[in-house]
């Protein structure tokens, strides 16, 4: 049997990102995951990309892991929001938030999920105190009174004084130590492709609000961006069975021409859309994060980042327990991250649920309401510039990660 610090069950971005802190931190941190790291480089295993805000940027920078991103990151230097119809024009009601606004070279950056992987795998193989088995799955946690034994599914068996789960939405480990959720699935999928476009997009990012949900046109590098389609879950399994021609017919009528020509390129991915909020974070020798604690609807493309959030205050709170000889696997020191990152999920969360439920249909006093409000917040500038400073994660409580200082 081995022993660490702290073992964490998932190398996801969240899981790894939360393993590189640690480490940088002084702790010794071992990370399991089923799947090995070349296939989840491989460009078939995820096809989604993430807007990062400030805030993780500057915590990806503290960690030594963005001059690996750098190179094929996206800045966004404009979003403009839409509420639109599919085939009609955009409403007159539109919002702007442009980087200059508040001083920001960018809103925050584009950047292929395969690109953050490859970063942070090249960033964890540089630390002596961080051990990544691949493949290998967590497949039981038993807690005791001064450290809690993890078994992987390779055979190996691994003592810590804490084990963290950031194995995702449908996390094993948290139903394993009886964290229930409060979950509901939303009647939409997100459809997610690539699309090649004749114009540049110069760094705008478009959200167009259509019956059916939020279209999303994300700018990447070069003359790409990406979709992030959300779709009717009855309509969503047509679309994805479409012919190559029939596909791009059906987002170009959603894109607009205002890049041109458009033109699919790659595969295409869907996802059944679902919220969940963890009832807790915590137990006694056990913490969730990232997604195995909240998944919320991508209408606000802040899933990752609520989930790195959680690495950092994590982060914070164990290497301050650490560094006091507190023990980082008791209840007490596990609630001050509770109590931290809880609320805050559960706030996003469900604004990002009240956005989608006022957004997603075409009733018509809804419509004149949301349109109203647009214009509204549009027009007064320190209602922009709080939405912004949202968007890039620069609200509440920062940890020390996220406000650019070391670990
Ligand atoms: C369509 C769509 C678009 C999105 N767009 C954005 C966006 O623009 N910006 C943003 O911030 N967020 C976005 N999100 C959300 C974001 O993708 C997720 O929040 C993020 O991937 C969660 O990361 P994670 O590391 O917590 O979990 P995951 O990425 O799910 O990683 C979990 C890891 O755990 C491993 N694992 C599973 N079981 C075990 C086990 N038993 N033992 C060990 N390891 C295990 C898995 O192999 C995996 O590597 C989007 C989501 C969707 C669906």
């Amino acid at each position: 049997m081995s022993q660490c610090d702290v073992i964490i069950g998932g190398g996801g971005m969240v899981g790894l990102t939360l393993a590189i802190a640690l480490a940088k931190g002084g702790l010794s941190v071992a990370v399991a995951d089923p799947v090995h790291q070349s296939a989840a480089l491989d460009t078939a295993f995820d096809g989604r990309v993430s807007a990062l805000a400030f805030a993780t940027v500057r915590m990806f920078e503290a960690l030594g892991i963005w001059p690996h991103l750098a190179k094929d990151a996206q800045p966004i230097h404009d979003i403009l929001v839409t509420d639109a119809r599919l085939n009609g024009e955009p409403s007159p009601f539109s919002l702007h938030f442009d980087s200059a606004e508040v001083g920001a070279a960018s809103l925050g950056h584009i950047v292929e999920n395969r690109h953050t992987r490859a970063g942070l795998f090249a960033v964890a193989a540089t630390l002596p105190n961080l051990r990544l088995i691949a493949p290998a799955a967590l497949i039981d946690l038993a807690p005791g009174p001064q450290s809690i034994r993890a078994s992987l599914s390779n055979g190996e068996t691994i003592e810590a004084a804490l084990a963290i789960a950031a194995d995702g939405r449908e996390s094993e480990m948290r139903d394993r130590m009886g964290l229930g959720v409060i979950a509901w699935s939303y009647p939409q999928w997100g459809i997610v492709a690539t699309v090649a476009h004749e114009k540049p997009h110069n760094g705008v990012a478009y959200e167009h609000f259509l019956p059916s949900g939020p279209f999303a046109i994300l700018p990447m590098t070069g003359n790409r961006s990406s979709l992030v389609w959300t779709e009717d879950e009855k309509l969503a399994p047509k679309m994805m069975q479409l012919d190559a021609e029939a596909f791009n017919a059906e987002i170009a009528r959603r894109f607009g021409n205002h890049l041109g020509a458009t033109e699919a390129a790659g595969p295409r991915w869907s996802y059944p859309l679902k919220f969940h909020l963890a009832r807790g974070y915590v137990k006694p020798r056990f913490a969730l994060a990232g997604d195995a604690a909240h998944g919320i609807h991508p209408i606000a493309g802040q899933g990752l980042n609520l989930g790195l959030k959680d690495a950092a205050a994590l982060a914070d709170v164990l290497l301050d327990a650490a560094r006091l000889g507190l023990d980082i696997g008791a209840l007490d020191t596990l609630k001050k991250y509770e109590r931290w990152r809880r609320f805050d999920s559960l706030a996003m969360a469900v604004a990002t649920d009240g956005l989608n439920r006022l957004f997603s249909n075409d009733i018509a006093p809804l419509r004149a309401l949301r349109d109203v409000g647009m214009g509204l917040v549009d027009a007064i500038g320190p209602a922009r510039r709080f939405f912004m400073r949202h968007a890039g994660g620069d609200v509440g409580k920062l940890p020390r990660l996220m406000r650019g200082e070391a670990a």
